[in-house]
């Protein structure tokens, strides 16, 4: 048997390290440079979606034997709507960084494995395909699951995001919801350190926001965050993403190609969450590849919690300022507390279980 995986990414070096810790050693081509060339961001794992694990990196270690080490713990998140603001206090999760930084999450396991890691890979899948008896299929995105007739795309959103400067609590992450700011999507502040933060707005690509130009829902939002903080936060670094896929696999494994991170559809289309759904896969598809399980039921409980994810995202686009104002208003206070704090709840399959009826509804009486 011998190995290749496509990307090294999170799930590329993930699967990398689990198939070197059974003692198979795959080689691993990544078309960049080195591990994560590319911007520099901030990304969160937050603990309400990750049930039934609350401490992930926790789990990622004592289970799988992958150690990271995030920026912080997160203990609070502000979530404010137009109208209406809630403030968490809990154990919530972690921010980390992602990109080029030497303590990134993929640069952090990166230094984790031993295998070959090809750079400047200009292999392709079919290349692979033909001079290995295995491909992991880690690249990031859609493209190859969706060339091979092996992708559900359910939307698509565009993104904006800067670094910037000022003075952050690095225990803290804000977030917005407030439609005319964002339609139908968000924006948030992830502190890097308590000197530079990441702040990021994203809409999904649907009719409703047909002609909404990202650029000018930029200049708002960076003043109303300013405002918030009170504080200039000059910009140092930008990226602009257009139309980023975001969908499923319909088969995790075909013959012996294994569809991993986001190429499986490890992106969660609620929020964008996908880091450790990512990890998963890559670990997953290596337990396959060593007899230690299938890799499709393995999957399956991910598979579950992305269908969840995408009823909460289409029950977003059903709403307007109000209802996301009424939310907030109830996340403030005792319902918040209980969502965030009691470990044993999912809120994620709970609220798509709420909201799958009114989505259904509301889609019907649209079409
Ligand atoms: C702006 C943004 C913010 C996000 N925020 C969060 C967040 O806060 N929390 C969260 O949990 N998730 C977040 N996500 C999602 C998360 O980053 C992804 O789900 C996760 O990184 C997917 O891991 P992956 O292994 O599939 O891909 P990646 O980690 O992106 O790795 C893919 C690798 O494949 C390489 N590659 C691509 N094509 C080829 C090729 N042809 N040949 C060889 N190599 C190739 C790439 O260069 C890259 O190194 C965010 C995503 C974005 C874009």
């Amino acid at each position: 048997m011998n190995i290749a995986i496509m990307g090294a990414g999170l799930s590329g070096l993930a699967c990398a390290i689990t198939l070197e810790k059974n003692g198979v050693q795959p080689t691993i081509f990544e078309k960049r440079s080195k591990v994560g060339d590319r911007f520099v961001n901030g990304e969160v794992l937050l603990s309400i979606f990750t049930r039934p694990v609350h401490d992930c990196i926790a789990s990622l270690s004592e289970q799988f034997g992958i150690y990271l080490q995030p920026v912080s713990n997160i203990q609070q998140m502000v979530i404010m709507s137009k109208n209406e603001k809630a403030i968490i206090e809990a154990q919530l999760g972690f921010t980390n960084i992602r990109g080029r930084e030497e303590d990134s999450f993929e640069a952090q396991l990166s230094r984790q494995v031993k295998s070959p890691i090809r750079f400047h890979s200009e292999e392709t899948y079919e290349q692979l395909l033909a001079n290995y008896t295995h491909v992991v299929l880690a690249t990031g995105d859609g493209e190859y699951a969706k060339k091979t007739r092996n992708f559900r795309e359910d939307l698509t959103v565009s993104i904006k995001g800067a670094t910037v400067e000022g003075t952050f609590d690095r225990y803290a992450v804000m977030s917005w919801i407030d439609y005319d700011m964002a339609p139908f999507g968000y924006g948030y502040l992830i502190p890097l350190s308590e000197k530079e933060a990441n702040i990021v707005i994203a809409i999904p690509d649907i009719p409703s926001t047909r002609g909404v130009e990202l650029e000018h829902l930029w200049g708002p939002f960076h003043q109303k965050v300013q405002s918030e903080l009170s504080q200039p936060l000059p910009i140092t670094d930008q990226f602009q993403i257009s139309k980023y896929p975001m969908g499923i696999c319909r088969s995790a494994r075909i013959g012996n190609t294994f569809y991993a991170g986001n190429c499986f559809g490890s992106m969660m289309p609620f929020m964008g969450f996908g880091q450790y759904i990512a990890l998963l896969t890559g670990v997953y598809a290596a337990y396959d590849l060593c007899g230690l399980g299938s890799y499709e039921e393995l999957t399956a409980p991910l598979r579950q919690s992305y269908e969840n994810s995408l009823v909460l995202r289409r029950a977003m686009e059903q709403m307007d300022n109000p209802d996301v104002d009424r939310i907030v208003r109830m996340l403030q206070g005792y319902l918040g507390e209980k969502l965030f704090q009691t470990k044993r709840l999912n809120p994620l399959k709970l609220a798509s279980y709420i909201m799958r009826p009114y989505v259904k509804y509301k889609q019907g009486v649209t079409t």
